[in-house]
């Protein structure tokens, strides 16, 4: 593409950042990767009364560990700095100013009482709710009398009361609404800070942004930010509204369905290369049937032709799938390395340091089963503790009694003391040869084993999980479990 691409992700501090938030972040992302184009991060914290402490951190933090880089913007810096609205007020008045020189904008002192008195009437009347332009009159002498007087104003834009503004929308093409239905809409408020309707609009024209990616719940304040363009003679840049996210029973997505703060899914266990994957699919196909991609084949097929306008149903369990495949592609050693702080949080402090050569041995034997990170100490567990809780009826399976299981067991740590390489075959041989020779059911003598060794129900290979296990460790459970069962 010849053109200069430059798109942003641009949020509001006003809550940490969740799987919608950080989705439009991803698709700006791609599209700027995928174009050679930059991509920029800019805050917007003009909202001072919704402000939450730590969101910004959250919002980028969440980016870091996603690997979702940005060129310019908080922490990076860049040539169209700050990155901070906050730190832009002077622009926005500025440009309020220009406006209101210029005859697209006037100031508004009507008061909130005034505002609700003026609401509740349209409602009554079933007209179209919004300002009924009361103050477009004052003269220039009557707003600098309001002004002496210390009567708090709001600046209002003077939107053309008929026609219509058009967009051709990269997803949704042509929408286009009638003017008179959009009203004159605040552009800086009465604590001289801009709505989120300047500012972006400056904003995006300063740093040159070439497209405006963002969620569909935006779609309706374009017609408002055309006119902007308009007023101020600025080229607008290109649109794009991106699907909404839905949950799977078609409602608005939400907590209940596990859309909850990015970094939530951190400590949950999902890689950051499964959520990308999953987060690419809710909007954009590479050709209506695959699922599971490596980020250089989404980069590289990235378009926005391939977005989609219905909207995206979120998934939970089709994510903890997606996990499960990302889990399975790991080298193991990369795997154990992603397991460990999970260990560290999780397992028992006694059972702490990991001796990480033995996990090593661990981590090919689960790498199958997990799909979470965050079941790293649930599902290696009974490799590190001492002691094991035994359900006294998987240790005396059904048709055993119990001197038949403490034969099983005494018989097989005999088999096994005398092997020299412990290895899953040479375990498996030994213990096939002692059942066939007690004359003991498979299933009988292998589910007591599989107590004594595990205290689980569902465990890999049993003869793997000795093997790594190691024989002291064996035949002490074995004993232990003899023990309890003669008790
Ligand atoms: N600050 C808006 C948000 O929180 C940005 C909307 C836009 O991209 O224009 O999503």
């Amino acid at each position: 593409m010849a053109e200069n691409i430059r798109v942003r992700f641009a949020p509001s501090p006003t809550g940490f950042p969740h799987i919608g938030n950080i989705r439009t972040a991803f698709f700006n992302w791609l599209f700027a990767r995928s174009n050679g184009g930059k991509f920029i991060v800019r805050v917007e914290d003009t909202d001072q009364e919704r402000l939450v402490p730590g969101a910004v951190d959250a919002i980028l933090d969440g980016l870091v560990w996603l690997g979702i880089d940005w060129d310019e913007g908080p922490r990076v810096d860049g040539p169209f700095g700050p990155y901070l609205q906050s730190e832009r007020l002077d622009l926005y008045r500025q440009a309020a100013d220009r406006l209101i020189a210029q005859g697209n904008a006037y100031r508004c002192y009507c008061t909130r009482e005034r505002l609700a008195e003026v609401r509740e009437v349209q409602q009554k009347e079933k007209r179209s709710i919004g300002y009924d332009r009361h103050c477009k009159s004052l003269t220039k002498e009557q707003c600098q009398d309001l002004d002496a007087a210390g009567a708090p104003s709001v600046v209002r834009f003077a939107m053309p009361g008929s026609g219509t503004t058009e967009v051709n929308d990269l997803i949704r093409g042509q929408v286009e609404w009638q003017n008179e239905l959009v009203d004159d809409f605040v552009l800086l408020k009465s604590d001289g800070f801009p709505t989120y309707h300047l500012a972006v609009v400056v904003d995006d024209h300063l740093m040159e942004i070439s497209h405006v990616l963002r969620a569909e719940e935006w779609l309706s304040s374009t017609p408002r930010h055309l006119q902007l363009y308009r007023a101020f003679d600025y080229p607008p840049p290109r649109f794009g509204h991106l699907p909404m996210i839905l949950g799977p029973d078609r409602s608005k997505l939400s907590k209940r369905h596990g859309a909850t703060s990015i970094m939530e899914y951190r400590d949950a266990g999902y890689l950051p290369e499964a959520l990308k994957n999953f987060m690419v699919l809710l909007g954009w196909s590479l050709d209506d049937q695959t699922d599971v991609m490596p980020l250089d084949v989404i980069i590289k097929n990235f378009s926005l032709e391939r977005v989609g306008k219905p909207a995206a149903i979120f998934d939970l369990e089709r994510l903890g799938w997606m996990n499960g495949i990302y889990i399975r592609q790991l080298a193991p050693t990369e795997l154990a390395a992603q397991m460990l702080p999970f260990l560290e949080r999780d397992l028992p402090a006694e059972l702490l340091p990991v001796d990480w050569e033995y996990f090593l041995r661990i981590v090919p034997l689960i790498q199958e089963r997990l799909k979470l990170l965050s079941e790293s100490a649930q599902i290696t567990s009974y490799f590190f503790e001492d002691r094991l809780d035994y359900s006294a009826a998987n240790l005396v399976q059904k048709g055993m009694d119990a001197e038949s299981a403490v034969t099983a067991l005494q018989r097989a740590g005999h088999a096994l003391i005398g092997i020299d390489t412990f290895e899953a075959e040479t375990i498996e041989q030994a213990l096939r040869a002692t059942a066939v020779e007690l004359e003991f059911k498979p299933r009988e003598f292998f589910g007591t084993l599989r107590e004594a060794i595990t205290a689980r129900s569902a465990t890999p290979s049993l003869f793997e999980v000795m093997a790594v296990l190691g024989k002291d460790r064996v035949l002490a459970r074995f004993s232990a479990a003899a023990k309890q069962v003669s008790s």
